[in-house]
């Protein structure tokens, strides 16, 4: 089994409740516990600036599948969810995204691991620091808490809202 983070974001339709449903489907996810869940974030659009803010998370898997079949699991989620592919880096009702698994590390087409974009984003460095720690060693070999210190943006907001994780889903005792 290995440990794996994916990253949720959503900017429309009930965006809070779009997190608590992808946390669902993953802990349902064959060979895989949903090990725990970030505090959510509000941050600004990355991409084009007329969409609405959006929620961020992140999510601590545990599993037995491998990097592409989780990766399909994910992309297949997001189908399930409604997701539509409008415009690059814009409005989506649930993006999911594999940051890491375990310290592999891929360079393929349809999966780059760790996630492009994981070392450069405020909004995915913090959730996962608040899951793994500040001195948790990264696979660049740099410490979390010195890559978000380096992206903060000061525009994260943490919300009240808790997506708790373990035992609350797909896990009857
Ligand atoms: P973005 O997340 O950049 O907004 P999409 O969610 O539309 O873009 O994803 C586009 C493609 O990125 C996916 O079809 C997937 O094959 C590819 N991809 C590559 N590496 C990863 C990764 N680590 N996690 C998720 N998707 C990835
Ligand atoms: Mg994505």
């Amino acid at each position: 089994m290995i440990n794996a983070f994916v990253a949720l974001g959503s900017n429309i339709e009930e965006p809070a409740r779009q997190l608590a449903t992808a946390c669902q489907m993953m802990a349902a996810l064959d060979q895989t516990r949903l090990l725990a869940v970030s505090p959510v974030y509000e941050s600004p659009p990355m991409g084009p600036a007329d969409q609405p803010q959006f929620l961020n998370a992140c999510a601590q898997l545990q599993t037995g599948l491998q990097p592409m079949e989780l990766l399909d699991h994910l992309l297949g989620i997001e189908t399930r969810m409604g997701r539509v592919r409008r415009r690059h880096w814009g409005e989506r009702c649930i993006d999911l995204d594999l940051l890491l698994f375990g310290n592999r590390e891929i360079n393929q087409e349809r999966l780059t691991l760790p996630h492009p974009g994981l070392y450069l984003r405020d909004f995915v460095l913090q959730p996962l620091q608040d899951l793994l720690g500040r001195e948790y060693v990264m696979p660049n070999g740099e410490y979390i808490g010195t890559l978000l210190a380096v992206c903060t943006t000061g525009h994260l907001i943490k919300r009240n809202i808790q997506l708790s994780g373990g035992e609350d889903y797909g896990n009857p005792p």
